[in-house]
């Protein structure tokens, strides 16, 4: 967190402290106390949502899971306060993973169907094990006792601040670790992840199982709260309300969720009262356009981008004067107003405030990046392996990979030796990336065997294969768009983390020693490829030739034997391309293995040791580079036709 935004959430939570002491209607405290407990479902959902990337509509469900482990643990075992919160979240964390388990196989309308599915069946059984829940008749707890003090409306109120300031330090501390880069990696490209050791599917079903766990702290608080909790409350209206508050708020943003909190909360008596509503329309109508002449003043959007927002909010409080009564348009407004949502404000309240008026690059926001001097050469390392320089470190026998009637690869044999350059070229649709797949275990291949250091690559997955020492690079460039370059390598040095999500949450010496270690590391790998300067710039915006640098300082934070090019050059001005030979050389020269397929023959002659030479998914020579440029199968399919 930034210097500015620590101030505002101080602020905040001051102000929010206060609030028992200005009003002694227990009506708006207890209303401030609800928008306290969803924004603490809603910090769970962004994690899911704005993160991760995938759609939950179970997460009413998952509330509900909650405030019932609370009022059964109260009913039949009469448990304590500090049994029943943590027995919350443990519970809910736990069916959040019997959700999840299955569930995250699955994606997009799938998925939706899916976590749909499951809070009905939360509702349905809610309803039906009256043995345990009382059925529709629901259950009432009394406020809870702390430390022997039964708690007053006011002292609950405070308790539920303090749980939700916890929540939001908790949060911000778990997805600024490796956690959250890893959730925040598999949505920019769920296949880098996968190929720099981050499992997707893990760190999908550990942002649910996180995020149920939040769900279920809030429905124990919820239960409290409410003093009575009965099935109708977890329907299908509040998990679409949840989602609708994390996308209006703003995604991946805790003061978005608390804005959405409120909202939520706040509409039925928004949509209920003229008189409030009138004041509500007129506030974002004048917002708007103060708002839209900063961001038109300082050229961070048009009066075209502008003009219909402007006029909407215009018309919206004009409207709102013009009403006489509000009760038949309730609805309508609603609405327009979840349309407004969709076509305006994709980022949310929060994400569309700060493209008006944020500049958009922060520059070297992040206080840990210094530009430090060094060449960065300490960085690159290789794993320690039994092998010696020479041996073979990949072996492919009769490797066969077929799409329907296709044979992509059709009995290639490959041997790469420890510590060599080993280019692998041949026309377009000759089979090199699907070679490289195969390798990685994006492709499981269809007959053949292949070995790396030993071990049989074929049947494992993309996350195993890339942790025992197979790093790669994409064809068409694979970042993690919305993360910094620094945070891009970061999550390629996954791996050197050992810390578990209580490390996180407290902060222990653990982390805080891995975490410094990490970033050092990553910093150094930056100036090995040259963008220190560019560490706090986040990826989609670097120049093209620098993306495929990040690129390949983020496969070596694996600390790869085997290093894959796919086609490094592509694109490249000459000058990029001069640097790039550079590099490669000197990850050769630390000990690393490199499989480079690329089409500038320049480059694979001038860096190559063995070049295999694929056609029609065949190997048709190999050999030294010189002498298979001069092989006369060779010029009659590839080099005849591209390099004369
Ligand atoms: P290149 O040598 O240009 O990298 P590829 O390995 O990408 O060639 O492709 C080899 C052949 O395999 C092409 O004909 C391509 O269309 C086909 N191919 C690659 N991946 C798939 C896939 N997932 N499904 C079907 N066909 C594929
Ligand atoms: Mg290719």
């Amino acid at each position: 967190m930034n210097r500015k935004s620590l101030i505002a959430a101080a602020f905040t939570l001051a102000l929010l402290a206060t609030v028992p002491f200005f009003t002694s209607n227990s009506y708006y405290v207890h209303m401030i106390e609800t928008i306290m407990i969803y924004a603490i479902v809603l910090f769970g959902l962004d994690i899911v949502v704005g993160y991760t990337g995938q759609v939950s509509l179970g997460h009413a469900g998952l509330f509900g899971v909650g405030s019932y482990t609370a009022g059964v643990l109260f009913m039949k075992l009469g448990a304590p306060l500090w049994l029943i919160i943590p027995g919350s979240i443990g519970v809910t964390a736990g069916f959040g993973a019997l959700l999840a388990l299955p569930a995250l196989r699955v994606t997009g309308p799938y998925l939706a169907m899916v976590t749909l599915a499951f809070g009905t069946i939360i509702q349905i059984l809610i309803n039906e094990m009256t043995f345990l829940t009382e059925g529709p008749l629901g259950i009432k707890i009394p406020k809870p006792s702390l430390f022997g003090a039964q708690l007053d409306e006011k002292g609950f109120y405070w308790l539920v601040l303090a749980l939700m300031a916890l929540s939001l330090v908790v949060v911000h501390r778990i997805l600024r670790s490796q956690l959250g880069r890893a959730f925040e990696a598999l949505r920019g490209s769920p296949v880098a992840s996968d190929c720099m050791g981050v499992s997707v599917y893990r760190y999908k079903v550990y942002a649910f199982v996180i995020s149920a766990g939040f769900a279920g702290l809030a429905g124990c608080l919820y239960a409290y709260s409410e003093q009575y909790i009965s099935p109708n409350t977890y329907n299908f209206e509040v998990t679409v309300l949840f989602l609708l508050a994390v996308i209006m708020g703003g995604r991946k943003s805790r003061l978005g969720s608390l804005l959405g909190a409120t909202i939520i909360v706040m509409l039925p008596m928004l949509l209920d009262d003229l008189a409030i509503f009138r004041v509500v329309a007129s506030t974002i109508a004048v917002l708007m356009a103060i708002g839209g002449a900063v961001g038109i003043a300082k050229k961070r959007t048009t009066l075209q981008a502008m003009a219909i927002p402007i006029v909407g909010t215009l018309a919206l409080a004009g409207f709102a004067f013009w009403l006489n009564s509000i009760t038949d348009w309730r609805l309508s407004i609603f609405g327009l107003m979840i349309l407004f949502v969709v076509y305006y404000l994709q980022d949310g309240i929060v994400g569309f405030a700060r493209s008006l008026l944020v500049r958009r690059n922060p520059g070297s926001a992040d206080e840990r990046i210094s530009t430090q001097a060094g060449t960065g050469q300490d960085a690159v390392r290789v794993a320690s392996s039994t092998g010696a320089t020479g041996d073979e470190l990949l072996v492919a026998k009769n490797v066969l990979m077929q799409f329907g009637g296709l044979k992509a690869l059709n009995n290639v044999d490959l041997s790469i030796r420890r510590g060599s350059i080993h280019g692998l070229i041949g026309p377009n649709g000759s089979g090199k990336s699907t070679m490289m797949n195969v390798l990685t275990g994006i492709y499981v291949p269809t007959a053949g065997s292949i070995s790396f250091d030993g071990r049989s690559v074929v049947g494992r997955t993309s996350s195993d294969i890339a942790l025992s020492g197979i790093a790669r690079t994409f064809p068409n460039v694979q970042l993690f768009g919305e993360m910094t370059t620094l945070q891009n390598i970061l999550v390629g040095l996954h791996h050197s983390f050992a810390s578990n999500i209580l490390d996180v949450a407290l902060h222990s010496p653990r982390y805080l020693r891995e975490d410094a270690a990490a970033t050092e590391r990553g910093l150094g790998l930056l100036r090995f490829v040259g963008l220190t300067e560019l560490a706090a710039e986040e990826a989609r915006n670097l120049p093209y030739g620098k993306q495929r640098l990040l690129e390949i300082a983020r496969a070596l934070a694996l600390d790869p034997q085997l290093l894959l090019l796919d086609e490094p050059a592509a694109g490249l001005t000459a000058p990029d391309i001069v640097e790039l030979i550079a590099i490669i050389r000197k990850i050769r020269d630390h000990g690393i293995t490199v499989i480079l397929i690329e089409h500038h023959m320049d480059v694979v002659m001038e860096l190559c040791d063995t070049v295999s030479v694929l056609d029609f998914g065949q190997k048709i020579a190999e050999g030294k580079p010189a002498d298979v440029q001069a092989d006369e199968k060779v010029i009659e399919a590839y080099l005849g036709g591209t390099t004369a």
